[in-house]
């Protein structure tokens, strides 16, 4: 069949074939395992790839997919080698295990596979620096069938690094954000991603002080860290935004040393990540549940008081001078309009996070706190804490332990940040109940 998509047998899907930006990165994906084909059955409404083929010449290449159905996808490009990425939902491929192994026109290779819950991803190892040409789904009237098809143009190195996206890649609407998949390589700190809004992420406790301890033994500072990495991978996967971590390894760092690295580096945002623990016998029971805190001289009620408390003990429980409690602050009204910005901000921060968590994993009760978290006391940096769960919860401490579980409470928080970033762009709202504490639980 003859390549070109005004065939009366294929009606073009909405908006979708659209030309597409070519996102890129400086590093490799690499320890990536992708599958040469899905081992799991399908779903009975999954999408299965039934069919693919290469064709076009050495200036024009088209891969198409033939899919049971449409699918939502994601398409950026690579290099170091030269690669284009394609991300879409779970697809069974129904594909002989060598399609893709060899190569034609500006295509040298492509595989596909799982790369995560609900999540496939196509690679496509090209010859040379290349431009998407176009990107779409068509659908097949009348069978309910469909094609994915991407059509690569040949370039050189030049145009490739000029068409480095200054703006997120746009997508077919309904994509989730999820999409901005996993696995996907460090972004470095490269001229071309300077100007993107920095966030900083704060795995909690760390070294000596582990934070709270599960009953069989899992301790916070370990499940904070590999959820704040799991963000990082899909923060920098969306390419619109440089992050930082406070610590990305087993080792201690001062509450007032995270809030300098944010305040040095003038992240845009800082989100803590950590993990609670209630003491049994006491009258509020860990119920279980995440629970998203942001800062405010008046406890929101007594167990957020108590948490702030502990949280802000971790200095000493490492062993170190603990951070003042209170940070000298120059009390001009530049400060205080700076303050009541930020403060403002993470008000709206806060909700999105409520909104996209309660999505995907158990709340508590009264899921937004406020207290007086060392941490997140910067007046310039808008900050959350998230307590992702209870430690000493048995749900919360399995889900904690369980990778699956801790990238879907990363995907919220990904999908939150963008979503305050969206919005924040929109200008600030008014803010309301600012510092007001809520009723008890
Ligand atoms: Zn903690």
């Amino acid at each position: 069949m003859p390549v070109g998509v005004a065939s009366a047998q294929i009606r073009v899907f909405g908006q979708m074939w659209t030309r597409l930006l070519i996102a890129t990165t400086q590093r490799l994906v690499v320890a990536v395992p992708l599958l040469a084909c899905s081992v799991a059955v399908a779903a009975p409404d999954e999408p299965v790839a039934i069919g693919a083929r290469i064709t076009g010449d050495a200036s024009r290449t088209i891969l198409t997919i033939e899919l049971s159905k449409p699918i939502t996808y994601k398409v950026f490009a690579l290099e170091k080698p030269y690669r284009v990425i394609i991300d879409i939902p779970a697809v069974e491929f129904r594909l002989p295990p060598t399609t893709g192994a060899g190569g034609f026109g500006l295509v040298s290779s492509f595989r596909f596979g799982m790369v995560g819950p609900g999540k496939s991803r196509v690679v496509i190892e090209t010859n040379g620096p290349i431009l998407v040409e176009s990107a779409g789904i068509l659908s097949k009237d009348g069978t309910g069938q469909a094609q994915f098809k991407i059509a690569l143009a040949k370039t050189d190195a030049a145009t490739f690094a000029a068409r480095l996206p200054r703006a997120p890649v746009k997508v077919k609407a309904a994509a989730p954000v999820e999409a901005a998949i996993a696995l996907a390589p460090k972004i470095q700190d490269s001229a071309t991603r300077r100007g993107l809004p920095l966030v900083v992420l704060d795995p909690g406790h760390g070294g000596p002080d582990s934070g709270a301890v599960g009953p069989d033994g899992a301790e916070e500072k370990n499940m904070v860290l590999a959820i704040s990495k799991r963000v990082r991978e899909l923060l920098e996967a969306t390419g619109q935004y440089r992050v930082e971590m406070t610590r990305d390894t087993d080792v201690f760092i001062t509450l007032e040393g995270r809030v300098d690295y944010a305040e040095k580096h003038e992240a845009n945002l800082m989100v803590s990540i950590h993990a609670d623990s209630t003491a049994a016998g006491r009258h509020w029971q860990p119920t279980g549940g995440a629970t998203v805190y942001t800062f405010s001289e008046t406890a929101s009620n007594e167990e957020a008081r108590v948490l702030a408390l502990r949280e802000n003990m971790s200095d000493k429980v490492a062993g170190t001078a603990p951070s003042g409690d209170d940070r000298k602050i120059v009390s001009d009204w530049l400060t205080e309009e700076a303050r009541f910005s930020t403060r403002t901000e993470e008000q709206l921060l806060a909700e999105q996070t409520v909104a996209k968590l309660a999505k995907v994993v158990p709340m508590t009760l009264l899921p937004r706190r406020s207290a007086r978290f060392y941490v997140l006391k910067s007046p310039k940096v808008p900050a959350m804490l998230v307590e992702t769960g209870y430690m000493n919860n048995r749900q919360d401490s399995g889900h904690l332990q369980s990778a699956e579980w801790r990238s879907k409470l990363a995907e919220a928080v990904v999908a939150s940040i963008q979503a305050f970033f969206a919005e924040r762009g929109n200008g600030i709202r008014s803010a309301v109940g600012l510092d007001q504490p809520q009723a008890m639980q």
